[in-house]
């Protein structure tokens, strides 16, 4: 049985480099999702606990971890992967009771931690700008400068993923961090921002806030002293956020939700395509952005390929997490509730059911599971078809010939990410260069693809690139010298 907790000093507020009470005095409750029980409390950051993390940034800024070399803060992140690899099990077990995956996918989720960590580490001084031949007389460079004070808010599906994925290139470029985690999932963040501080990040230089969105997110978007917001989220959200940027006049990067087609033409490699397209939905119960939540079949392949990965999906199997299986439960009773509420849309409207996954016996009765789904055919104009469901909900839509693949894929509102499945090395190359979303995978699909990979949408998916070395140019501003010398 899993009872990975909080330890006791970590208090939620993060802020000059030590671990402090709320103003307000008051907590939340934090709820393991598998268990519906409650495993520890939070603070409920308001408005004076964020003043004081924004002015603990500033601070920082012109103190210690301003005058850092970008070789020593990278120095600070490499440290910090390397105490993630040796505290690994310990943030596994945490993270599994916080999220619900199974331990494989969060021991999977603090690896990608720790290379995080690793890949912005050595990334730090690494960045570097141009000389540009102007007039005669003239020099010009260009020279990459951080923001100031970022402030990130991120989503409870990948909590261990998302902290050092959005403050990693942050820190790598010399800015101070105030994060604000989900209030569903936030257990392992609070403990990587102490591991920060175990690291060697001077006081100031990472900063955290708990507490429910519309009060302490919203207080650290709105905040007229951060210089950069980095958000991933709902879309919904997503326009709260660049609203409030829009206001302080700075930038933001937003990564929000997605409706991905994987696209199966019916000379597919079988043995490649059945388990990742099972895997794509599946995966941390469908609560991952780039979940591949449509898959578009060719019409002649309704009889031959659909039945393997109808198979295949009915051999998924929903979990506790310290067992083995495809996923556990979704993250709370409100998300449950949302992903039921498609479910039985479903259902009332008479889609065809083409396959169901397992519950194991041993599931708690008080946790938040959810029976895996697969629809089919799903007409274009049903919900099913164009709204994100965030859940283990898979519709099926056949389509006739590459042209309408292509205007299929594209006839959502979001953009993140698109598979295509063929052994046609030109069709691949045609439909791929169609797709209107940030990230294309051909013969394999991955969720964000990697720490190397830049990382985003198009549409209502977002925009702005995470990871990779674009995010690097994200957090920081380029600044033009021109030198006259004759
Ligand atoms: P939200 O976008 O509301 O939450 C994401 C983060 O934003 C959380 O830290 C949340 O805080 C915070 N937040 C909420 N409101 C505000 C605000 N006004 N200002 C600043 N920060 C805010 O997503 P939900 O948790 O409500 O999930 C709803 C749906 O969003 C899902 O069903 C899914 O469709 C989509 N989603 C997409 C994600 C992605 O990876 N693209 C991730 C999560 C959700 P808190 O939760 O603590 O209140």
């Amino acid at each position: 049985m899993n009872t990975a907790t909080l330890p006791d000093h970590i208090t939620g507020l993060l802020v000059d480099g030590a671990w402090a009470m709320p103003h307000s005095g008051q907590w939340l409750d934090i709820v393991a999702p598998a268990e519906g029980q409650v495993f520890g409390r939070i603070a409920a950051a308001q408005q004076a606990d964020v003043d004081a993390a924004v002015t603990s940034a500033r601070r920082a800024l012109s103190g210690e971890w301003g005058r850092l070399s970008a070789a020593e803060r990278g120095r600070l992140l490499s440290r910090a992967g390397q105490i993630v690899q040796d505290r690994a099990e310990e943030l596994a077990q945490l993270e599994a009771r916080d999220t619900g995956k199974p331990i494989a996918q969060a021991r999977a989720d603090i690896t990608a931690c720790a290379r995080y960590f690793e890949y912005y580490g050595g990334a730090a001084d690494k960045v570097h700008g141009d000389t540009i031949p102007v007039q005669n007389g003239y020099f010009a460079a260009t020279e990459y400068l951080p923001h100031g004070v970022t402030a990130h808010v991120i989503p409870w599906n990948y909590p261990a993923q998302m902290f050092p994925r959005s403050v990693g290139p942050a820190l790598a470029m010399g800015n101070a961090v105030v994060m604000k985690p989900a209030e569903d999932a936030c257990a392992t963040p609070l403990v990587l921002a102490d591991i920060m501080l175990e690291a060697g990040f001077p006081p100031g230089s990472v900063n955290m806030v708990t507490g429910l969105g519309l009060d302490a997110g919203a207080a650290l978007s709105m905040h007229p002293d951060i210089n950069f917001i980095s958000f991933i989220g709902s879309s919904e959200t997503g326009v709260a956020i660049q609203t409030a940027a829009a206001k302080n006049h700075v930038g933001c990067t937003l990564e929000l939700g997605g409706k991905s087609a994987q696209i199966v033409f019916a000379d597919a490699d079988p043995a490649l395509v059945v388990p990742t397209v099972v895997a794509a939905i599946t995966q941390h119960a469908g609560q991952t952005c780039s979940a591949g939540s449509r898959l578009l079949i060719e019409r002649s392949a309704m009889d031959t390929l659909l039945p393997l990965i109808a198979q295949a999906f009915s051999q998924v199997r929903v979990v506790m997490p310290d067992m083995d299986g495809q996923l556990g439960p979704v993250v709370s009773m409100r998300q449950k509730t949302r992903v039921e509420r498609y479910i039985q849309m479903a259902d009332d409207t008479g889609l065809p059911l083409i396959a169901q996954g397992q519950m194991a016996p041993e599931l708690s009765r008080d946790g938040y599971f959810v029976q895996p789904c697969m629809y089919g055919p799903v007409p274009r104009d049903h919900p099913l078809a164009f709204e994100e469901v965030f859940g283990p909900v898979l519709a099926v839509i056949p389509f006739d010939d590459e042209a309408d693949a292509v205007a299929l894929a594209n006839a959502t509102e979001y953009g993140l990410v698109a598979g295509i499945w063929t052994r046609d090395g030109a069709r691949a190359m045609r439909v791929g260069r169609q797709m209107e979303v940030g990230q294309v995978f051909i013969n394999c699909f991955g969720a964000g693809g990697g720490i190397e990979l830049p990382f985003g949408g198009m549409k209502k998916s977002g925009h702005g690139r995470e990871k990779g070395w674009e995010a690097l140019r994200e957090f920081s501003a380029v600044r033009t010298i021109l030198i006259r010398h004759d």
